[in-house]
């Protein structure tokens, strides 16, 4: 649309512009409907702690209890709260990012200490599930980067292979450089994903068959989260899994042209 149009040409000029009208309405009517999806996932998922909630307190005002019952009571719905909280957490953020890319901040970034930092703060929460996460970090350059955000995409993906192995599993965070690429990997040991289900799991709110049988406490977001965390660096991220033998999420973030 932004070259000019062409006077002696009218027809063409019209039907091009008709043509380009049309391809733009077609894009729109899908955003739309994306957007109506997402809400309506969202009210869905949302609906089913709330209801839980409702439930249990009701069941509480029946009659008179004791201490004791009432502790019980709040202790059962805490987890429900937890659930909504962290839905909700990663609602806004998503509505945040994928919105508007500029959020993500890169400057100068070296990302050893940063990884280094990261699974610091996870060793006890891997402890707790009797895995071992370990970092093996090759030298790489500086890249452009968001603290911040990519501390973000390694939180979700580590949260994942800890809460989708078994104890006395491993996972490992590496960093180097693959395909003039710099790359952070998170692998585990853990139940792996079957093959039709890899091509949906940067879809909003999909989560395996395997995940929801266990019902771990996961959301679904918080693979799309990363996935538009690394697309706002320029980057992308893949997986391969084998069920069974465990899972390798990597993220490929481009080197800047110095
Ligand atoms: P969730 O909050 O459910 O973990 P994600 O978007 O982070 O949502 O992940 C989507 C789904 O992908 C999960 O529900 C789980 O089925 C699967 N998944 C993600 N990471 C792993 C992993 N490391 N091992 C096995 N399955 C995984």
């Amino acid at each position: 649309l932004q070259t000019r149009l062409n006077v002696d040409a009218p027809y063409q000029e019209f039907h091009r512009l008709a043509q380009a009208f049309n391809a733009m309405l077609d894009r729109l009517q899908k955003v739309f409907e994306g957007q109506r999806r997402f809400v309506d996932h969202a009210a869905h998922e949302m609906q089913t702690p709330l209801t839980v909630l409702q439930g249990n307190i009701e069941v509480v005002l029946q009659k008179a209890r004791t201490a004791e019952e009432y502790r019980e009571a709040l202790l059962n719905n805490w987890e429900e709260v937890q659930r909504l909280v962290s839905l909700t957490r990663s609602l806004l953020t998503l509505a945040r990012l994928s919105g508007d890319h500029s959020l993500v901040q890169p400057a100068p970034l070296a990302l050893e200490p940063l990884l280094r930092e990261l699974v610091d703060e996870l060793a006890v929460l891997a402890d707790d599930h009797k895995l071992r996460l370990t970092l093996q970090a090759d030298p790489v350059p500086s890249i452009q980067g968001d603290p911040r955000w990519l501390k973000q995409a390694v939180i979700n993906l580590l949260h994942n292979a800890l809460r989708y192995t078994e104890p006395g599993g491993r996972v490992t965070v590496r960093l180097g450089i693959r395909e003039s690429q710099v790359c952070i990997t998170v692998e585990d040991t853990g139940q792996g994903i079957e093959p039709d289900q890899l091509p949906h799991l940067f879809e909003r709110f999909y989560r395996t068959d395997r995940a929801r049988a266990r019902d771990s406490g996961g959301t679904g977001l918080g693979l799309p989260i990363v996935k538009e965390i690394i697309e706002a660096h320029g980057g992308r991220i893949t997986v391969e899994s084998q069920v069974g033998t465990g899972s390798v999420f990597t993220l490929w973030l481009p080197i800047p042209k110095s």
